[in-house]
């Protein structure tokens, strides 16, 4: 057998083919390099496997792949419908092999099976499914203007899209980015995080099987700063969608000025979730603990920063301990009744680490978890749920994006205070509010500075719901039918019925 593929037994006893090559023009191949990228079981901190690197010779390569596959008649001239039906085998491929999928998500990424299986995996086929169905429903326009003149705007696909993603949620990222892209007739190159390289390469063993022509998606592994950057800084992709940090968003913005490349950047944030007194204390509390500690707190929504009304601030934080405690269940993913399992890496580990000493130094009171968590067999980056009470706005911890089982509790007065304190932030991604006031409900939602908005719950995503922050949380819009706008242009053409000169 070729190193292509290597026969892996997960943790959970399930067998399977792991691909490791990159995936270009429905093949894998091996980096020119021969260079290759670990990946390591964040519960045990054992290897997995290691996977082909590409350099920025393979990522000229499957640049090449995209452009040739997106001038080929074959792509551009398919008949939308058919492009739909490729992406509707696609979504029951992915249902098909949604075990095998959601195991390498846990094996490699960490996260509860349960979880990546029920919403994670679910979330992908969702995705690909709700755009399959746009696929031939891109509208263009006729505009009124006067009876010498035709004038119609055609939307067309941007090109070759480079696409880079996160290792938080490594399938349902890799599904926001290819169904908006695919189903408006572009060609894709999908960058994976180096942390979980895994899930993605199976994914891409269902795309040759669903039908679609080589080079229309192509899948490469690699480090950020040689091949993320050889896409984002390449004369011959048209488009760079990104989702991770803040930091790398600005860097990506400038690489892509090189050739004025079509952007959308999904980043970070320090949400914040706003408790009033006159709230369903007990569903505050619960969509609270979800809105931080899922995912292991790994998500760039989470409402990290809860502010409580100073009336209910001591009974909010016992009740939030409590809950904590109870639906906090840490330990082996693979476990059913497992929450929270391990961190991705040893970095995101020492990363939280860092913010919990961080916290104690600056005198915040620290009234749960605050160590590692270690009755896990003693191996593996589990975190205790964290909790710091009486924070101040100025602290470190109030102020930047920890990505733990990490939340930072303060109180506040008046409706007027949450509002400025919430919207006193670099970030605006998502805010969550609870209050039984629905006048109050709406007129604070109004005035909070961020892309989404959730009233009596928190972080809830949905596909069919735009998704994306303000300020330094992102530019553009995921999900939904916002999500098609950054995969097309409009082509505005002028017909001359008449006017002579
Ligand atoms: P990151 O932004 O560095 O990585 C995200 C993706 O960008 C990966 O695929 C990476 O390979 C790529 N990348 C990194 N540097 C690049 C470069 N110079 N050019 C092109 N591509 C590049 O995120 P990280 O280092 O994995 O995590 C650090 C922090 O980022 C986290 O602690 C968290 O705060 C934040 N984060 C946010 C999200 C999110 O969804 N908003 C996701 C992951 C991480």
């Amino acid at each position: 057998m070729s190193d292509l593929t290597i026969e892996l037994t997960a943790p959970n006893g399930r067998k399977y083919s792991q691909p490791r090559g990159l995936f270009i023009n429905n093949e894998f191949v091996a980096s020119k390099s021969g260079e290759t990228l670990s990946t390591v079981n964040p519960s045990d901190e054992k290897e997995i496997c290691t996977v082909y690197a590409a350099g920025p010779e393979d990522v000229d390569i499957a640049v090449a792949a995209a452009r040739k596959a997106f001038k080929d008649p074959t792509w551009r001239d398919m008949d939308s419908t058919q492009r739909g039906d490729l992406m509707f085998k696609f979504a029951s491929l992915i249902d098909e092999h949604k075990e095998t999928l959601a195991t390498i998500e846990t094996w490699d990424n960490g996260k509860p099976y349960q979880i990546a299986l029920n919403h994670d995996v679910a979330g992908v086929v969702d995705c690909i499914k709700y755009y399959a169905g746009y696929a031939n429903k891109i509208h263009g326009q006729v505009i009124n203007t006067n009876p010498t003149k035709l004038a119609y705007v055609v939307r067309e696909p941007v090109g070759v899209c480079g696409q880079i993603i996160p290792w938080n949620f490594p399938l349902a990222m890799a599904a926001w980015k290819i169904g908006p892209a695919i189903c408006t007739g572009n060609t894709i190159v999908i960058k994976a995080a180096e942390q979980t390289p895994l899930s993605i390469l199976y994914l891409a063993t269902l795309i040759e099987k669903a039908g679609f022509p080589p080079g229309v998606i192509n899948i490469i592994n690699g480090y950020g700063r040689t091949a993320g950057a050889a896409l984002a800084q390449h004369l011959d992709v048209d488009k760079i969608a990104f989702t991770g940090s803040t930091a790398t968003g600005k860097e990506i913005m400038k690489m892509a000025a090189i050739n004025m490349k079509n952007i959308t950047l999904e980043t970070g944030g320090k949400s914040p979730n706003i408790v009033f007194d006159d709230c369903d204390l007990d569903q505050a509390v619960k969509w609270s603990h979800i809105g931080i500690m899922y995912n292991q707190g790994q998500v760039c929504t989470a409402t990290s920063r809860i502010l409580v009304q100073e009336g209910i601030y001591d009974k909010f934080i016992e009740l939030f301990k409590e809950q904590v405690a109870k639906a906090s269940v840490v330990g082996d993913p693979f476990k059913d009744n497992t929450f929270q399992g391990p961190q991705v890496t040893k970095a995101q580990f020492d990363r939280v680490l860092s913010y919990i000493d961080a916290g104690k130094s600056a005198g915040a009171n620290l009234v749960a978890g605050g160590e590692a968590f270690k009755d896990v067999g003693g191996k593996g980056f589990f975190i205790a749920p964290t909790i710091f009470t009486g924070v101040k706005d100025d602290m470190k911890i109030y102020r930047e994006e920890v990505f733990g089982p990490f939340v930072v509790i303060s109180s506040f007065k008046t409706e007027e205070e949450a509002i400025r304190r919430a919207n006193d932030t670099t970030y605006g991604l998502g805010a969550a509010l609870f209050t039984e006031n629905i006048a109050k409900a709406h007129r604070v939602a109004r005035l909070i500075e961020s892309g989404m908005v959730w009233i009596n719950s928190s972080n809830d995503s949905d596909t069919r719901v735009p998704f994306g922050g303000v300020k330094q949380s992102g530019i553009g819009r995921e999900c939904g039918e916002a999500g098609l706008e950054a995969y097309t242009n409009k082509k505005a053409i002028h017909v001359n019925l008449g006017t002579k000169l």
